[in-house]
């Protein structure tokens, strides 16, 4: 497949799941993705398990993309990080604002993603390739859409290198804010974040949380097969193969797969669309 692709993982818990994780990469590898990015939790809360990873991956010889998210961090600790990367030879970075866990204290110095961009670039120059997230639905928090396109366009201004989105259902959302970044001056690739449909309840679940939108003639149809996981999987499969098509077809410069640590349906919708 000749187009860029990008693949997401979040660190696992369990040595099992390391494990597992070293077969899912394994398998996902024969994709050959232009580089692995591993989740960090907000408030370093994953920071050690998340380096781990880092490193297996580029121990192995792949371009290894640490998440980092600064929402409760110091200079100082966003320092020692970009240190450790540095030394670990990790070369691209996916810079984000994350969401405190709800208890935590509010007492970092960071404030919103474009600051973090604003001193990685300060801090190591060009070093690092840098990737922020992108929301052609909208941030749930934002105040507006127009808001929101501001403060990415701030993040590309900061020094971001280009742009991963939030998962989405409508092709047209995406198109849609890709022209009016393109018109508020923004240049970078923004690349359609995927996401493959495991099982219905947790995504949507999960959809309503970061506010991506699950269309009302895909929930019915979802909600239709109840728990014939086969008719859900299959369903899903078209579904996203599709939405990818389109995507590229409509001149998306590379598609990032959320993978969920699995590498079953990302393998096969790469292979449908070769
Ligand atoms: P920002 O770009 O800072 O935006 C956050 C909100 O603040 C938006 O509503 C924006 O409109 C608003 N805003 C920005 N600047 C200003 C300003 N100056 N004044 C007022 N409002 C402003 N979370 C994790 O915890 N770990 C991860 O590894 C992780 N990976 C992700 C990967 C991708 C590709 C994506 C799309 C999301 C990821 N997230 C992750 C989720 C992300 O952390 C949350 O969506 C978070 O709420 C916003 O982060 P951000 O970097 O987009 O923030």
């Amino acid at each position: 497949m000749n187009t860029n692709i990008s693949i997401e993982f979040f660190p696992p818990q369990t040595p099992e799941g390391v494990e597992k994780l070293r077969a899912t990469r394994a398998e996902l590898a024969k994709l050959k993705p232009e580089f692995f990015s591993v989740t960090y939790g907000a408030g370093g809360s994953t920071r050690e398990r998340t380096f781990a990873i880092v490193r297996e991956i580029a121990s192995e010889g792949f371009d290894a993309a640490p998440h980092l998210s600064c929402i409760g961090s110091t200079r100082e600790s966003i320092r020692e990080i970009l240190a450790e990367f540095k030394a670990t030879g990790v070369h691209r970075i996916v810079a984000l604002r994350g969401d405190l866990p709800s208890g935590m204290a509010e007492t970092g110095e960071f404030r919103y993603a474009n600051e973090l961009v604003e001193f990685i670039r300060a801090e190591t120059g060009s070093h690092f390739s840098i990737e922020v997230a992108a929301y052609p639905e909208w941030h749930p928090q934002a105040r507006s859409p127009k808001d929101d396109l501001e403060a990415f366009a701030r993040k590309v201004k900061a020094g971001a290198n280009s742009a991963i989105t939030q998962y989405f259902y409508n092709a047209d959302a995406y198109f849609h804010f890709v022209d009016e970044a393109r018109a508020l001056g923004v240049d970078i690739p923004i690349v359609p974040g995927i996401m493959p449909i495991v099982g219905f309840t947790k995504l949507a679940r999960f959809s309503d949380a970061c506010g991506a939108d699950l269309p009302r003639w895909m929930r019915k149809k979802f909600e239709s097969f109840g728990d014939d996981s086969d008719s859900i999987r299959a369903f899903g499969l078209d579904l996203v193969t599709e939405l990818c098509e389109r995507l590229l077809k409509g001149g998306a410069p590379g598609l990032h797969f959320y993978s969920m640590n699995q590498s079953a349906l990302t393998s096969e919708i790469c292979r449908r669309l070769s």
